[in-house]
Parts: structure tokens; C-alpha cells; sequence
């Protein structure tokens, strides 16, 4: 009787410290997620964690090219993977389109925005807006100018990609070696995208010398960007260009490379092209850049037509604009690795830059396929 009424009181204490121990347990949960009751802290939790999570609107420009889909979406990935909320828009390349989805962003309380914009300058307004509510602005690929409120910019060395491209020119037509005369007709991009400044800029570096020596010609004589842009890097845009040098300029010559800074804008070149005769044993395709190395286009590598492109990959871009985002939110570092290039007309933008890659017949597979980019079947 003695024993069983000592074991009773032994039992009642052990069952008073186990009590003990899991309500502290249940204090600090509670105290994390601001919740009364065990059973409301299970739910809240959930709910809690996912409303309260970040949330990051992306802004990308258009559906139209491949790219800016698989930026978003891996993006999308990277950032919940991270445990943030996101909202991802695309905007048709139309600019009011594009500013009423960021200002709707806004006001949904977005915590970052991630801009890849249509015009880098047409978003001084939204983003003062977006500052005064304390949101963290990423330039995504493409700078935003006039206005101090852009953060960060993560992109690729773009004046890299235009030696890129050029060098890809230099070396098929041997102009190292002193080969030419050849003629050669270039293509800008859109001009409300400074990108498009930096990648004629880097093509220039290289290519200039062998125009004012003469081992390149451009017979139309249509130089500098305020003649050669493409406004949208818009395809259809750079054919009917493409028609009207073929019409003025090549009735009589043979045009020997054309440096494309875009796939999209290759591609139309390409049809416009053919349309008078290329691509045959007796007029073989000119040597003919690109940018992105969109499916289309690889395929078109493929088949002979286009000859190269730059690579440049949108999976490692999205993981380091999430990088980015994360350290800044936590107060920590954030990594950058350029402070002097991309000046926005109000501030020099703290950038990161990815490093571009030059794709051809030789290592397309590797560069896009064994890297698990696009599958086999994808390209063909
Ligand atoms: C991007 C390029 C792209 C072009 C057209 C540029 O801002 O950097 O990768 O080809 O826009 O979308």
C-alpha cells in the first residue's frame, strides 16, 4: 500500500515535469508565431508563415522571346525554393502594361521587385512610389535608368557580349589573318534598352579597326546605333532593314557577315535572306551572329543557316538575383562585383555581371544540351 501510494506520487511528478517540459515547448512556439493556444498554432503557423513570407514581384518584358519565360520561371523556383512568395508578369513590350502590373505589385506589398524592363527610363514614378514603401528594386538583365531608386542591377557582361559576337565575325572571316575585303552589315538592338548600347559598343571595339582598314566594308554605310537599332528587337523589324540593304546595296555584291545582336532579330535577317537566293551551293549563308540561343535558333545552327550565338544562362542569372534579394533582406552582404560600368544617369548601380558564352555548330550539345538547358529532343 506503502509502495503503490509512493508510486502514484512518482508517477504524478514524472507526468508534472513531462507537462513542464512541453509547455515551455509550447511557450516559444507560441512566442514565434504570436499564437495563444497549441491547437490555433498548428494552423496559424502555416497560414502565417506562408502570407507573411516575402512577397517578390518579377516584371519580365515579354513572352515573345524564349528567355524572359525561362528567366521567370526559374526565378519563380529560386525564390520559393528560398521560402519566398512571388507574382510574376509578363508585359507584352507594351510600357503602360508593364507599369500597371508593377504598381500592382506595390500595392499588394510586394517586399522586391525584380524588373526587367521594356524602356530602362520609364520607370522613375512607380519605383519613387515603390522607395517611400521601403521596397528593394533589382534591375533584372536589363539597367533602369533615371532614378536613384534602383538598387542592384544583375546582369551579364554585356559589352562582352558584343566582343563576343564580333570576335565570332573576326574569326570566321579569318580578318586576323588579313583576309578581305568582305562585306558586312550590322544590326542594333532596341534603342530604349542600354543593353543594346553596350552590345554594339563591345562589337565595335573589335570590328572598327577592320572597317577603317578595309578588310570590312559596309556598303549601305549605315553605322552607330541612331541608324542600326531595332526598336523592340523586334524580328520583323530587322527583315524588312534586311530587305531594303538587299534591294539598295546587293543587287551586284555579296553580303559576307551581318552581326546580329539577337536570335530574334537573326532570324528575320535569315528570312529576309533567303527570300533573295542564300543558303544555296552557289550563294552560301553569310557568317551571321545571335544572342540568347533560343531553340529556334539553335535549330537553325543546326540546319546551317545561322552560324553562331551567345549564351547566356538565365538559371544562373535568376539563382543570383534570389542571392542577391536574400543577403539584402537579412542585412547581410550582398555580393556585387562591378561599381564603375552602368551608370543610370543618377547614380553609378551596383551590379552584378554573369558571364556570357560563345555557342557554335562545334559546342552547342555541350554548352546547351549536356548542361541540361534543353533537352535533345527539344532541338530537333
Ligand atoms: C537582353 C538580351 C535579349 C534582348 C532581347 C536584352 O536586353 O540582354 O538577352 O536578346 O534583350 O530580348
Amino acid at each position: 500500500m506503502k509502495n503503490s501510494k509512493l508510486f502514484l506520487v512518482l508517477l504524478a511528478l514524472l507526468a508534472a515535469m513531462l507537462f513542464t517540459a512541453c509547455g515551455s515547448g509550447s511557450t516559444e512556439e507560441a512566442t514565434d508565431t504570436s499564437s495563444d493556444t497549441a491547437a490555433d498554432t498548428s494552423s496559424e503557423e502555416v497560414s502565417e508563415t506562408s502570407e507573411e513570407a516575402p512577397l517578390v514581384g518579377i516584371s519580365m518584358p515579354t513572352k515573345s522571346s524564349a528567355r524572359w519565360i525561362s528567366d521567370g520561371e526559374s526565378m519563380v523556383q529560386v525564390f520559393t525554393e528560398l521560402g519566398y512568395r512571388t507574382e510574376l508578369q509578363f508585359a507584352e513590350d507594351d510600357i503602360p502594361n508593364q507599369l500597371a502590373q508593377i504598381e500592382n505589385m506595390v500595392t499588394q506589398g510586394a517586399k522586391v521587385l525584380i524588373i526587367a524592363a521594356i524602356d530602362g527610363s520609364t520607370l522613375s514614378d512607380i519605383l519613387q512610389k515603390a522607395h517611400d514603401q521601403g521596397v528593394l528594386v533589382i534591375a533584372y538583365d536589363r539597367l533602369i535608368t533615371k532614378t536613384e531608386n534602383v538598387d542592384y542591377y544583375v546582369t551579364f557582361d554585356n559589352f562582352q557580349v558584343g566582343v563576343l559576337q564580333a570576335s565570332q565575325i573576326e574569326t570566321a572571316l579569318g580578318l586576323k589573318d588579313g583576309n578581305g575585303p568582305f562585306n558586312i552589315e550590322l544590326f542594333g538592338g532596341s534603342p530604349d534598352d542600354t543593353n543594346a548600347f553596350y552590345f554594339y559598343d563591345g562589337a565595335m571595339s573589335i570590328l572598327q579597326p577592320y572597317i577603317d582598314n578595309g578588310q570590312l566594308v559596309v556598303q549601305s554605310g549605315q553605322m552607330g546605333m541612331d541608324k542600326v537599332s531595332t526598336l523592340r528587337w523586334d524580328g520583323a523589324v530587322a527583315q524588312a532593314r534586311m530587305d531594303n540593304l538587299l534591294s539598295a546595296f546587293y543587287t551586284d555584291k555579296r553580303v559576307d557577315a551581318v552581326l546580329a545582336p539577337y536570335d530574334g532579330l537573326s532570324r528575320g535577317i535569315i528570312s529576309s535572306l533567303k527570300g533573295v537566293g542564300y543558303g544555296t551551293e552557289d550563294q552560301p549563308w553569310p557568317v551571321i551572329t545571335g544572342q540568347d540561343a533560343e531553340v529556334a535558333s539553335i535549330k537553325q545552327m543546326i540546319a546551317g543557316e545561322q552560324m553562331f550565338t551567345v549564351f547566356k544562362d538565365t538559371r544562373e542569372l535568376a539563382k543570383q538575383a534570389a542571392t542577391m534579394v536574400d543577403a539584402a533582406l537579412k542585412g547581410e552582404e550582398v555580393p556585387i562585383n562591378d561599381t564603375s560600368t552602368y551608370n543610370n544617369e543618377v547614380k553609378v548601380v551596383p551590379s552584378f555581371l554573369l558571364i556570357p558564352y560563345s555557342v557554335d555548330i562545334n559546342n552547342y550539345f555541350e554548352i546547351l544540351v549536356t548542361s541540361g538547358y534543353y533537352t535533345e529532343d527539344q532541338l530537333k
